[in-house]
C-alpha cells in the first residue's frame, strides 16, 4: 500500500487548481499516552490521503500535534474520522481566518519523539497538569489586571509582527530559552502573580503551563486555543480585540493580519513592514522582515552578497553550497549581524519588568 506521498509539490498544485475547491486551514493537538505511534501514522496517513488532505503532522508517546489543508467539501468526513479515534473525539479544532488553497501541498505524517520540540526531559513532569484554560472574553479580562504578568510564549521572529497589547515577548529563538528566561525573571512572583500565556495554537503553553505549576507557580493560566481561537471568538461575540498586528503561522501563508497596526520594521531600511520574506539565495534562506521597495531593490535577498550569488548559474551556485554543510539559519534572523533594522526584543523586556 502507498503510505508516502508520490506527487511534487508542483503536480499537486496543479490538481488543487483543476479542482477548483475550496481548502480549510486546520490545526489542532492533544496531549495523550500514545502506545504505538507508527501504528496510529499509518492509519492517519491511509484515511486522510483518501480525503484529499494535505499538511505536516508530528505523531508522538506524548501525543498528536498536526497542521492541514482539509478540502470543505470532506470536512464533515474529516471530523467524522477524527471521532472515531477515542483521544481524539471532539478535539478543538483551530480553524484559519485566511485560507489559502496552497497551504500544504504534500501529506506528511511523521513520528517524532516529541509533538513539540521543547529540550525538555518529559519524566520530570506532568505534563497533563496543564494551567487554566480560558476564553476570550475571561482573557481580556485577565489581562487587565495589574496582578498578571502576560507573557507570548512564541519565539522572537514571530512576536516581532504582533502581539498582545502589554504582552512581555521574550528575545528567543526557542521555547526552552523562553521558558528558562520567564521563569528566573519572574522567580519573585511565582504566588503573588498571576501568570497568563499565549501562543499560536496553544500547544507550547499546554506543556508550559504544566511546566511552571511544576516549577512552584500558584496561578498559571494560558489561552485556550491560542491566538487563533482567540480571534474567532472576538468576531463571533463582539469582543474588543486586543491583539495588535500579525499572527504568524507555519505554512505558504506565514501570517494572518488581526489588526491594522504595522508594529515592525523592514529589517534593511527601517521603514514600516511586516511581511517576512526568505532570502532567494538557496544557500542562505534567511527570514528576515522586508519592505516592498527593499524587495525589489534587492531582488529578494538579504544582502548584496546573497543578490550577487543568486545571480550566478545554478551549476556555479551549487558549486558555491558545496561543502558548507547545513547552513539553515531561517528562523536567526534577530541575530543576523548584517541587517541593520532588527529589533533589539531583550529592551523591551526590561521595561516591561519594572
Ligand atoms: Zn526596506
Ligand atoms: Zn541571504
Amino acid at each position: 500500500m502507498q503510505l508516502y506521498n508520490n506527487l511534487s509539490n508542483e503536480e499537486r498544485a496543479v490538481l488543487i487548481e483543476q479542482a477548483g475547491k475550496d481548502r480549510l486551514t486546520i490545526s489542532f493537538y492533544k496531549y495523550a499516552k500514545i502506545g504505538n505511534p507508527e501504528l496510529l501514522r499509518n492509519h492517519l496517513f491511509i484515511n486522510w490521503n483518501e480525503l484529499d488532505v494535505l499538511g505536516r503532522i508530528y505523531v508522538a508517546h506524548e501525543g498528536i500535534n498536526a497542521q492541514l489543508s482539509v478540502p470543505a467539501d470532506n470536512f464533515e468526513a474529516f471530523k467524522k474520522h477524527l471521532d472515531s479515534i477515542s483521544f481524539l473525539e471532539n478535539v478543538r479544532l483551530n480553524i484559519a481566518i485566511e485560507h489559502d488553497n496552497y497551504a500544504f501541498l504534500k501529506l506528511k505524517v511523521k513520528v517524532r519523539n516529541k509533538i513539540v520540540a521543547d529540550g525538555l526531559n518529559d519524566d520530570t513532569f506532568d505534563v497533563t497538569n496543564k494551567g487554566i484554560h480560558v476564553n476570550a472574553e475571561k482573557f481580556n479580562e485577565l489581562i487587565e489586571d495589574p496582578d498578571t504578568v502576560l507573557v507570548d510564549m512564541r519565539n522572537h521572529y514571530e512576536s516581532e509582527i504582533g502581539h498582545f497589547k502589554n504582552a512581555i515577548t521574550p528575545d528567543v529563538d526557542t521555547f526552552r530559552e523562553s521558558l528558562d528566561l520567564i521563569e528566573e525573571d519572574l522567580r519573585e512572583h511565582k504566588e503573588d502573580k498571576k501568570l497568563v500565556m499565549y501562543c499560536t495554537g496553544g500547544i507550547r503553553c499546554e506543556k508550559a503551563s504544566a511546566y511552571y505549576k511544576h516549577k512552584g507557580f500558584k496561578n498559571v493560566y494560558q489561552l485556550e486555543g491560542g491566538i487563533i481561537n482567540y480571534v474567532r471568538q472576538i468576531e463571533a461575540e463582539g469582543l474588543e480585540n486586543k491583539f495588535i498586528g500579525k499572527n504568524f503561522v507555519f505554512d505558504e501563508r506565514r501570517s494572518e493580519r488581526i489588526s491594522d497596526d504595522v508594529i515592525a520594521n523592514c529589517h534593511q531600511c527601517g521603514e514600516p513592514a511586516d511581511l517576512h520574506t526568505n532570502c532567494a539565495n538557496e544557500a542562505c534562506h534567511l527570514l528576515f522582515i522586508q519592505c516592498d521597495s527593499c524587495k525589489e531593490k534587492m531582488d529578494n535577498c538579504c544582502s548584496t552578497n546573497c543578490q550577487e550569488i543568486i545571480k550566478l548559474p545554478y551549476e556555479e551556485q551549487k558549486a558555491l553550497r558545496k561543502g558548507q554543510g547545513n547552513s539553515n539559519h531561517i528562523f536567526k534572523k534577530g541575530r543576523a549581524d548584517h541587517l541593520p533594522y532588527k529589533k533589539d526584543l531583550r529592551n523591551i523586556f526590561e521595561t516591561l519588568k519594572k
